[in-house]
This record gives structure tokens, C-alpha cells and sequence, in this order.
């Protein structure tokens, strides 16, 4: 089992029980690593805090990824309150829920500014904020969250799909840039798990129901196996630049087999 102990993560993404983030957080709490939350507004922290709580956390800070003087504000926290930082975990994403009501290329500049600012570039200001307290002792590392319609179309993923690959991409020139300071950056493609940004997805069910019939295991992955695949690539040292999937197989299918998200 891994062993955490010692090492201290910041966990961005908790909004319930069912994020994504949130399992992560319970599997690293698990290998004995200490654990900061960030919530997005203060309408939303008492709910992360009560989540926070049940696992020892002891630190909160505002994390509006829109807002530059968050990010600052999360640095100085950190430094004051941790020191230093070994994992940065990044589970973020929004797209306005009408943007997926239209054919692609229909989507308005407005919607596709806002998707890439809060899904993808939102990984640089995180990295850059915290690059100096991430990469000592045995380097850190910083791990993003995102999906298989990146790489081949999903028809109802459309401008997340665009959003992810973008992610995808700034992940690994973040790991070239990054790595002279010790630090990785990963992405784990994780396969279709009911979330709240999920619920936001047009087709997602559906996309669910007939996928699972044709998956190479002939079934979904649980948020746990993602959680478990997450902490082990945060803490693995010699893993950087990578989109690590964790799907089911997904992925290796051609497209008739893929062909169920149509
Ligand atoms: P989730 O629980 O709804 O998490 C999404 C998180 O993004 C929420 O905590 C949300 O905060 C946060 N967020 C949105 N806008 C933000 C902003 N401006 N600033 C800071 N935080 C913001 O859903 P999830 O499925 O676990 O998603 C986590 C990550 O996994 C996302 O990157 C998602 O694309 C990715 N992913 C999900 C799936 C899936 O099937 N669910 C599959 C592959 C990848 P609030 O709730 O407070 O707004």
C-alpha cells in the first residue's frame, strides 16, 4: 500500500461526496498524507469544510479559479500554514450547460473563453502560484483531472472535449517546463463517473448505459480505482508529461466499438 505519510497535498475540486476530488482525497488521507481543501465561493464552504472535517483537514482557502488574487492569496496560505507542498491535485472544469444544446459550431466565443479559462488555464496560474513550494525533497507533483473526448470526438462532450485537450496539452508543456524544478505534471483520463459536472452534460446517462456493454471489462470504473490511480501517480517520481487512463479500456476501442457514445 502506499505511504503517504509526511507529504502534504492541496485537494481542489470538492464540491459533495460524489466529486471526484472528494474520493481522491479519502484515498490519500488513507496513505497517511495530510490534506488542504480549497472551495470555490463561501456559499459553498461550510458544505467542503463538513467533507474536510470527517478527514482531519485543517486548512481552507478560497479558490475561484476566475479570480487571479485567489491564487496569490492560496500561495501565501500555504506557505504560512504548510511551508511547503509535495501534490497539487487540479479537478476543475465548467462549461455553460446551454453551450452543449447547439451544434459545435455554433458555440459563441463567450462560452468557449469561459470553458478554457476555468477548465484548462486555470493548470498554469495553479502551477505557477505554487511552484515554489511544490519540488522539494523528493520533488512535487500536480495532477489534472480529464476525459477521453479530448483526444476522439464525443458528440455530447463537444466544447469540454476541446477544453480537456487544451488541458491536456498545457499539462505537458507545463512538465517540460517544470521538470529542471522537480515538479510533474500528469493528467488521469478517468471514465464516466455520475458527478454534479457530469449531471451538466447533455446524453451522459445514456452515454453510460451503452458504453458499459462494450467496454473491455464490460463495466464502469468506481471512483475508488480512479482514487487509488491518482495518489499513486502523484506520488510516483519518475512519471511526468503523461495522460494516464483509467477507463476500462475504453479508449483502446476503435470507433465501432466506440460508437456507442453516438
Ligand atoms: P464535480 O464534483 O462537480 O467537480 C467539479 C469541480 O469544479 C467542483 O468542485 C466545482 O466547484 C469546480 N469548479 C467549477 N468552476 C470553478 C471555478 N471557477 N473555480 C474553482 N472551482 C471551480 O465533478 P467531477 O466529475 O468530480 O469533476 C472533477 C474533474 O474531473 C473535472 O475536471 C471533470 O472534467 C473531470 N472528469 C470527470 C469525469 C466524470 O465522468 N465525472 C470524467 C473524467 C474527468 P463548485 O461545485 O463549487 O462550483
Amino acid at each position: 500500500m502506499l505511504n503517504l505519510s509526511g507529504k502534504k497535498a492541496l485537494i481542489t475540486g470538492v464540491a459533495n461526496k460524489r466529486s471526484i476530488a472528494w474520493a481522491i482525497a479519502q484515498a490519500m488521507h488513507e496513505a497517511g498524507c495530510e490534506l488542504a481543501f480549497t472551495y470555490q465561493t463561501e456559499r459553498l464552504e461550510a458544505g467542503v469544510r463538513k467533507l474536510g472535517d470527517s478527514l482531519g483537514v485543517a486548512h481552507y482557502y478560497e479558490l475561484d479559479v476566475t479570480n487571479e488574487a485567489h491564487f496569490t492569496r492560496l500561495a501565501k496560505g500555504l506557505e504560512g500554514d504548510l511551508g511547503s507542498l509535495d501534490y497539487a491535485l487540479h479537478s476543475i472544469a465548467f462549461a455553460n450547460k446551454e453551450a452543449f444544446d447547439n451544434p459545435f459550431h455554433e458555440i459563441s466565443e463567450t462560452d468557449f473563453l469561459q470553458a478554457h479559462q476555468i477548465s484548462a488555464y486555470s493548470l498554469i496560474p495553479l502551477c505557477r502560484s505554487l511552484r515554489h513550494l511544490l519540488g522539494q525533497g523528493d520533488g512535487g507533483s500536480v495532477l489534472a483531472m480529464t476525459y477521453f473526448g479530448a483526444e476522439k470526438v464525443v458528440p455530447m462532450y463537444s466544447l469540454m472535449g476541446v477544453a480537456k485537450a487544451s488541458l491536456e496539452v498545457t499539462a505537458r508543456y507545463l512538465a517540460n517546463d517544470l521538470g529542471p524544478d522537480g515538479i510533474r505534471v500528469n493528467c488521469l483520463s478517468a471514465g464516466p463517473v455520475r458527478t454534479l459536472a457530469a449531471a451538466g452534460i447533455p446524453g451522459f446517462r445514456e452515454l453510460m448505459r451503452k458504453s458499459e456493454h462494450v467496454m473491455p471489462l464490460r463495466r464502469h470504473i468506481t471512483t475508488e480505482e480512479v482514487a487509488h490511480a491518482a495518489a499513486f501517480l502523484l506520488a510516483n517520481t519518475g512519471i511526468t508529461g503523461e495522460v494516464t487512463h483509467v477507463d476500462a479500456g475504453f479508449n483502446i476501442l476503435a470507433a465501432e466499438g466506440q460508437g456507442a457514445t453516438d
